[in-house]
């Protein structure tokens, strides 16, 4: 155990029977205390109405609940919310609530800022903080749950950062999402996004929970690849490949391959054949996802409707299943890679 062994949501549940094994409580008091935080999202010891008083006391006194601090929401005419947090060093995250009707998926931070300065990411472009802790992970799909008063279906790590820079914590907070005595999420409705940390997809594809892998693709050839996206250069294609064949055939998963087109960057058609070609055998899921505009990189720009188009038909004729994604949240900045933490 940790530092942050006094704050609440850093202690797994092994950590808080060991905790209250300590105290001399009885063990299925943790599971209630984790009932109440998790399922009931009740952050306040005191009302913690199945405890004792004198337990809900010693809680107060010795076991911290931090939480991350509300600074901005923004609400946008599609219905996504976007959530500017500060944490306790002061540093800043954003957090995504994606709304499909009554189905809401949340699009979690796992890093204050990212190292890996992809070209077409605002996150990447404003530099790297550090990595997010378990708490800080869990704190803000929590807080998102109960400020939206009811169950948010889907956790996804799209936010700001590389999930796969920061395993340990990551995989620590999906433990207890995915725990039935905390949040009891099922593993399907939880994905982990990465731009190609091999790894970390070899670590996930031996995973005992079996979590949807989404790969921020981008580029089906070396040469361009690095380019736009410096940790190729670190993880080539033919090793990423390797890497998520191995979990495609261990989890028995479709992997969700994302590609955003940019204009006359990655959007002719011949990509689409070099990209079906690179991901033979592999059965993908592809997203082709409108390029967000960022501040930092005006000669970004998004591939017109007929570009768009041909990049399709392109896909369609070489039998790829794929979708074409709407933007949402743009007005607010809350689209995928414009996430910036305020800086
Ligand atoms: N670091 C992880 C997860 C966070 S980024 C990753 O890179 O996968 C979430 C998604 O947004 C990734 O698919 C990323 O490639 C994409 N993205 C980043 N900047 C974008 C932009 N300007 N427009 C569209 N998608 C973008
Ligand atoms: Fe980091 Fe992902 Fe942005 Fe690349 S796209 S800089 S990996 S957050």
């Amino acid at each position: 155990m940790d530092e942050n062994i006094h704050d609440a949501l850093e202690l797994s549940l092994n950590d808080w029977q060991i905790l209250f094994a300590e105290w001399g409580e009885q063990k299925f008091r943790a599971s209630q205390v984790c009932q109440w935080i998790y399922a009931k999202k009740v952050f306040n010891y005191h009302d913690m109405s199945n405890l004792s008083k004198t337990l809900r006391e010693k809680l107060s006194d010795n076991i911290l609940m931090t939480l991350p601090v509300l600074i901005r929401q923004q609400n946008s005419r599609d219905g996504t919310k976007k959530f500017l947090w500060q944490l306790s060093d002061g540093s800043r995250i954003e957090s995504v609530l994606l709304n499909h009707g009554s189905y809401k998926t949340a699009c979690i931070s796992s890093q204050a800022g990212c190292p890996l300065s992809c070209a077409f990411c605002e996150t990447g472009a404003n530099g790297f903080t550090r990595n997010l802790t378990r708490g800080e992970i869990l704190g803000q799909f929590l807080t998102m749950e109960k400020l939206n008063g009811a169950d948010i279906h889907n956790i996804v790590f799209m936010g700001m950062g590389e999930p796969l820079l920061n395993e340990q914590n990551v995989f620590s907070a999906i433990r207890s999402l995915n725990d039935k005595n905390m949040r009891n999420l099922g593993a399907r409705h939880i994905t982990i996004s990465t731009s190609g940390i091999v790894p970390g997809i070899e670590d996930l594809a031996d995973f005992e929970i079996p979590l949807r892998l989404s790969l921020s693709l981008h580029a089906p050839n070396d040469n361009l690849r690095s380019k736009i996206m410096p940790v190729n250069k670190t993880y080539p294609l033919q090793k990423l490949i390797t890497a998520l064949k191995r979990y495609r055939d261990r989890t028995g998963e479709r992997i969700t391959i994302e590609y955003a087109l940019i204009d006359h960057v990655n959007d002719a058609p011949e990509y689409a054949y070099e990209t079906a070609a690179l991901l033979d055998g592999l059965e993908p899921y592809i997203n082709i996802i409108p390029f967000n505009p960022i501040p930092s990189k005006p000669e970004f720009k998004r591939s017109d409707n007929a570009r768009v188009k041909e990049f399709c038909r392109a896909l369609t004729e070489l039998h790829i299943e794929f979708e074409l994604r709407k933007e949402r949240g743009g007005d607010i900045m809350a689209a995928c890679g414009q996430l910036a933490g305020n800086k």
